[in-house]
């Protein structure tokens, strides 16, 4: 494996709020000169060469996914951070690779290597006529950095990333790779672990809790993925009364009366956004419905604002600025009127409509996923609490996900609405968010926060967000890796939620 060490002393996050001192950061790469299985085989034995190092020299490691978090979980304070983006091989599956056990169709699988783009693999899919299942509504994360977080999009019957993974590839000590799948959906073949010169482990514990560990189980070297057919989305945006109607499907994710544009059918994916400052006009009210792929469809196309149909807030929030509290609601109705275009029948492939890869500005966005039983509580609970402490320089945006099977997964209720605020960088958005997160708790509505983004997770809070899962989750670790791998994989942020214990 090729390691460049940069020799950088600092590092900042893609949105330029943050800056961690480190020790340094380490460019990787595949050898070119040595064929792709041989080359993926060689970045094992580097991996675990830095790990020993590591160990040797009492130094943290970190790996780094695309930089796209806000949370302070890619970065080692003083340690080593891992730039993997240039690992970046793919590997069509054959049958020889796959167990006579394997449920699924195996030409649905793809075994990437950890630092893929979400922009890159599905470019090759499409290549192959093939998608991913789903993805965030941008597309500049790694594979591994998207599933590390849970990063989701609305694809409520589906789930977030982590729901198409199926085996992970996982450099946990010096002397020590494995194969880790869910020992009740075997997926590889002893021909699979045998190229990859690695141990088989089946356990679907820790298989759940390694799904969701923001960098703290090792290094994620390869994933297996389940992908499907491409397929298009016909896609909609419009504005409807916020209503009982409009409520009563943010509520029950039941379709079967709703009035939206291809009447009572059941998208692929449904979002909501409500501006505090334009509520008389109805939210904005977005409709993705699945279709077979046939070419000679007309592309989506951005707007003046470049903003596509798959499009999130975090997309052109960013372009605002805090200005004094009376201008607020000019300036957020102003951004949004640039930005937001309603559209209706635009087709793409899922890349094409969740495609945006660009940041723009000094943004803060905070995501917090709860059920959708409490949805309308608590977008009222958001609406007065704006009256209240406002005003939030940004809108209010409600996705809706199926419950993850990952143990830290935080869209973890049955149907779970994540609700994502997206700001401009500023103290007053910190004040806000704080006064919101008292607010959920003050009314006892349970809630997760994104791993990714701001969040003000502590050991109280993870104990009642997830209970006895945060424990399994802990336990996991600990059986995966010995004491000194755990060490150099432990960062401040983990000490600061408490999930660093290592169990006598
Ligand atoms: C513009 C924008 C839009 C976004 N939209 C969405 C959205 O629609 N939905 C959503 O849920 N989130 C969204 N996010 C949040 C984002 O998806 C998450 O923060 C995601 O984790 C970032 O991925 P990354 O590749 O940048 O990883 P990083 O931020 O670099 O890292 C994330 C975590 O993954 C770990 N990691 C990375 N690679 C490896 C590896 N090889 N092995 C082990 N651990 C590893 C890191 O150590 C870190 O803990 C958005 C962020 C931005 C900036």
């Amino acid at each position: 494996m090729k390691v460049i060490k940069t020799g950088d002393k600092t590092w900042e996050n893609r949105h330029e709020t943050f800056v961690e001192d480190i020790q340094d950061l380490y460019e990787l790469g595949n050898e070119d000169a040595l064929d792709a299985l041989d080359s993926y085989n060689d970045a094992t034995k580097g991996f675990q060469n830095l790990i020993s190092e590591a160990i040797a020299t009492q130094t943290p490691l970190r790996s780094l996914g695309g930089g796209w978090s806000w949370m302070k979980i890619a970065t080692v304070n003083n340690g080593i951070m891992l730039d993997t983006k240039s690992l970046n091989t793919v590997f069509n599956v054959s049958t020889n690779s796959v167990s006579a056990t394997y449920t699924g169709n195996t030409a649905n699988l793809l075994f990437a290597q950890s630092g893929n783009c979400i922009w890159e693999l599905s470019k090759y899919l499409q290549q192959k006529n093939r998608s991913l299942k789903t993805s965030g509504a941008s597309n500049g994360q790694t594979l591994a950095g998207a599933v590390s977080t849970g990063t989701h999009g609305s694809a409520f019957d589906f789930g977030a990333t982590p729901e198409f993974v199926v085996g992970l590839h996982l450099i946990v000590g010096p002397d020590r790779h494995i194969w880790l799948e869910r020992a009740s959906a075997p997926v590889v073949s002893d021909a699979f672990i045998q190229s990859l010169q690695t141990e088989l482990v089946q356990n679907d514990d820790l298989f759940n809790a390694a799904l969701v560990s923001f960098g703290s189980f090792g290094i994620i070297h390869g994933m297996m993925i389940e992908t499907e057919d491409l397929y298009l989305l016909e896609t909609y945006m419009q504005r409807m009364p916020y209503d009982d109607s409009l409520k009563a499907i943010m509520q029950t994710l039941d379709f079967s009366t709703a009035n939206l544009p291809c009447g009572n059918e059941r998208p692929f994916h449904f979002s909501v956004l409500l501006n505090p400052y334009d509520m008389d006009n109805g939210a904005f009210v977005t409709t993705m419905y699945k279709r077979r792929y046939q070419p000679g469809y007309q592309p989506p196309v951005g707007n003046a604002a470049g903003i596509g149909p798959g499009d999130d807030a975090a997309a052109f929030m960013g372009t605002l600025t805090e200005v004094a509290p009376a201008m607020v609601p000019l300036l957020v109705n102003k951004v949004l009127g640039a930005s937001l275009t309603l559209f209706e029948k635009q087709f793409g492939i899922h890349s094409e409509i969740f495609n945006n890869t660009t940041l723009r500005g000094k943004l803060l966005s905070a995501a917090v996923g709860f059920s959708i039983d409490n949805v309308n509580q608590v977008a009222q609970l958001m609406l007065d609490l704006n009256q209240e402490v406002g005003p939030f320089t940004g809108i209010f945006s409600f996705r809706f996900v199926k419950q993850s099977t990952a143990t830290m997964g935080f869209t973890r209720f049955e149907r779970t609405c994540v609700m994502e605020l997206d700001a401009p960088y500023s103290d007053n958005t910190y004040s806000f968010y704080t006064q919101v997160w008292q607010k959920l708790e003050d009314a006892n509505i349970p809630f997760g926060f994104h791993w990714g983004k701001v969040n003000e997770l502590n050991p109280d809070r993870i104990a009642s967000m997830y209970g006895a899962a945060a424990d399994q989750w802990v336990a996991a670790r600990n059986k995966l890796l010995d004491a000194d791998s755990m060490k150099v994989f432990t960062n401040p942020i983990l000490q600061q939620w408490g999930l660093d214990t290592v169990l006598p």
